[in-house]
């Protein structure tokens, strides 16, 4: 598989390494024929026809080169250096004099490229600390090389010893220059684009700055004596101003151009002062421009940081879709995203005065950080539920904090939906267990209570002999033999509604109904105490309804207003049975005076198993309400009454539902 990779991958590698080779060997090339070129065009007032002249541009593509190519260049540049003195300077000092300080040079430009490289160059000079290190750096190697050339011609007796200052001052300045108002461009070269498209925009200042340099040259070499050069920094004043408008290019561009010009005019003059003299001067110029160019170029790069950023965080802040708002130390609110002003209303409040209280009545901001639930008020008066959370903000931010809202009323009503659904669903599955439950205690006790119904039937038989003895026997066995037919039947209903929901309707002789169940409570009634009035409308019409159903209903309810009025004292123990009758409906409204609903019951009193009673199932109620509901009516209940205790209400509508539907 390696070998597989291997074999692919490497004539690609073998071709880009040719192809980068090639690049290389070409770069190198034309780097030595610019060196060349460009030191013959700056063979100013050279000493002794050595090459220390005042003006070398060519050291500038040197140190550029060098960072391209690493220590790799070295050869090149002093092959370039050399290939100078033979070509142009035709040899001013023994070979290897010239050899010697050919490779000092490139040895000591190399130095300073790798110091440079390890800076991150080549990059355009946008920071104060790039340029000064650049400008001590380039002081510093240009002396050092200098210094190198002199004394090896010194040496080889191709420059005499008492020449060797100014020599090494020319050579210095020389490369200081070339280096400081080249250099720096070249940096810049790959961004001409730009520069070409801004300087197209202000063409009219660009030109105004031009003549301003043209017209301080000309006061400085055309109008006054030239030996005094007395009004040099005239000069600054154009400068400064073009390196204040375009940053570190201008400063150079123009100091470049003012180069250019010194030396013509130099050339073209018998009169004028030494180019090394002047170009003191312009070291000076140039030092200051590249460093208020680079002041300028970083503070132009920071300006445009913190724009980038701001507009990022304006965007950032429109989009959010939550409400964010900074705070002042005072409670005002300073400033609002386009959320926060629809969601507050907050343009309503007056400019000056918009405290947080407006639209948060109950914030506290008094930790570093936190989150809150709270009420938000919109400034027409409404009031949702809000979610917060803020942050104190550290200086120099002038807000004091950042508060983020959101409104959570969607999500609060949906949490409620959802609970009433989980509730829903929660209680038809508790239904479906109470059915199952009810239907199976059903099956189980038909077999026994038909069997105790066949029994008791027996023991009548058996016991018809003794009647005559003793009635009571008789009348007592009938009574049991009653309630075992009545459980079996309601057994027999429970199974058939929570199987099939059938529902037997028959007329009902509501007053009827209502004796006959009060009879059965009439010996625990009267053991407990409990005055039981029924009340039931005379002429009541009677209703279709399912009788054992209904039976079941009151019973479970009679029983709950027993066991409820035996909690207190035997001289307030009060039920009330009233029937009412309406168009629509029949009503059965059981009272009673006992303590009233547990609150801990209340809001799930209908629901199956729930109970306070130790021996109680907590199926009564849930059973009657979806017997009532399968016919049409409903269970309700009512908190309170006129004894405060509780009051159940079943309601029946008065004709059948099938009766109903044939006559609508
Ligand atoms: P159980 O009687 O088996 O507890 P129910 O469904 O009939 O089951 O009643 C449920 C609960 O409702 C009772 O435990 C009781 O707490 C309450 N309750 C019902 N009727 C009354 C009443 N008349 N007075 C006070 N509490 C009552």
């Amino acid at each position: 598989m390696n070998r597989a990779v291997l074999a692919i991958s490497s004539p690609i590698t073998l071709w880009q390494r040719i192809r980068d080779e090639r690049r290389d060997l070409l770069i190198a090339v034309v780097y030595l024929i610019a060196y060349v070129l460009t030191d013959a065009s700056s063979y100013v007032q050279p000493v002794l026809r050595l090459d220390i002249t005042p003006w070398n541009p060519e050291t500038a593509l040197t140190l550029a080169f060098l960072l391209m190519s690493g220590p790799r260049g070295l050869p090149m540049v002093a092959l370039a250096a050399f290939t100078a003195e033979g070509l142009i300077h035709g040899m001013p000092a023994p070979w290897w004099a010239l050899l010697g300080a050919s490779l000092w040079i490139a040895c000591g430009y190399t130095g300073l490229a790798v110091i440079l490289r390890r800076w991150g160059l080549p990059r355009p000079i946008n920071a104060n600390n790039t340029a000064v290190g650049l400008a001590a750096g380039v002081m510093l190697t240009s002396f050092t090389v200098a210094v190198g050339y002199v004394t090896l011609v010194v040496i080889s007796g191709a420059l005499p010893r008492q020449r060797a200052l100014g020599a090494i001052a020319s050579y210095w300045v020389g490369d200081v220059n070339g280096i400081l108002t080249l250099f720096p461009l070249l940096m810049y070269v790959n961004r001409w684009r730009d520069g070409w498209q801004a300087l197209r925009r202000h063409v009219p200042i660009a030109a105004l700055q031009i003549g301003a340099v043209a017209l301080a040259m000309w006061i400085i070499f055309g109008l006054t004596q030239i030996e005094q050069v007395r009004f040099f920094y005239l000069l600054f004043v154009p400068v400064i101003w073009i390196t204040l408008r375009w940053g570190v290019p201008g400063a150079i561009l123009s100091t470049l151009a003012i180069q250019i010009g010194v030396i013509i005019t130099v050339q073209r003059d018998a009169h004028a002062p030494a180019l090394v003299d002047l170009q003191f001067l312009l070291l000076t110029l140039s030092l200051t421009a590249l460093l208020l160019g680079a002041v300028v170029s970083e503070r132009a790069d920071a300006l445009q940081r913190v724009a980038t950023s701001e507009a990022e965080q304006r965007a950032l802040l429109t989009t959010a879709p939550d409400a964010v708002l900074t705070v002042s130390a005072r409670g005002q609110i300073r400033s609002a995203n386009s959320e926060a002003r629809r969601l507050f209303g907050i343009d309503q409040l007056p400019q000056g005065e918009r405290p947080l209280r407006a639209v948060l009545p109950s914030v506290q901001l008094q930790s570093p950080q936190g989150r809150a639930a709270l009420e938000g008020r919109r400034t027409d008066g409404s009031a949702f539920p809000a979610e917060i959370a803020w942050a104190r903000l550290e200086p120099p931010a002038t807000a004091e904090y950042l508060v983020i809202v959101r409104d959570v009323t969607e999500r609060r009503r949906a949490e409620i939906q959802l609970r009433e659904r989980e509730r829903v669903l929660a209680g038809a599955m508790r239904f479906a267990v109470a059915g199952e439950l009810a239907s199976a205690l059903a099956h189980e006790l038909n077999q026994p209570i038909t069997a105790l119904v066949s029994y008791l039937q027996a023991s009548e038989i058996l016991a018809a002999p003794l009647a005559a003895q003793d009635a009571r026997l008789a009348r007592t066995l009938d009574k049991a033999a009653q309630e075992a037919h009545r459980a079996a039947e309601v057994l027999r209903r429970l199974r058939d509604f929570y199987r099939n929901g059938t529902v037997k309707r028959e007329q009902v002789q509501v007053s009827a109904l209502c004796d006959s169940i009060v009879t059965a409570f009439e010996e625990r009634l009267e053991r407990n105490a409990i005055l039981l009035t029924l009340q039931v409308p005379a002429a009541l019409p009677d209703l279709e309804s399912d009788v054992t159903q209904l039976e079941i209903v009151l019973h479970n309810l009679l029983v709950n207003a027993i066991d409820a009025v035996c909690q207190q004292p035997r001289d307030r123990r009060r039920i009330d049975l009233t029937v009412e009758r309406s168009a629509r409906e029949v009503t059965f409204r059981v009272e009673d005076s006992g303590p009233g609903v547990a609150e801990d019951v209340a809001d799930k009193l209908f629901e199956p198993f729930v109970t306070d009673k130790v021996d109680g199932m907590g199926l009564g109620l849930a059973i009657s309400q979806s017997l009532l509901r399968g016919q049409g009516g409903d269970l309700l209940f009512e908190p309170g009454n006129k004894w405060r205790g509780a009051c159940f209400t079943v309601r029946l509508p008065a004709a059948s539902r099938a009766a109903v539907d044939a006559r609508t």
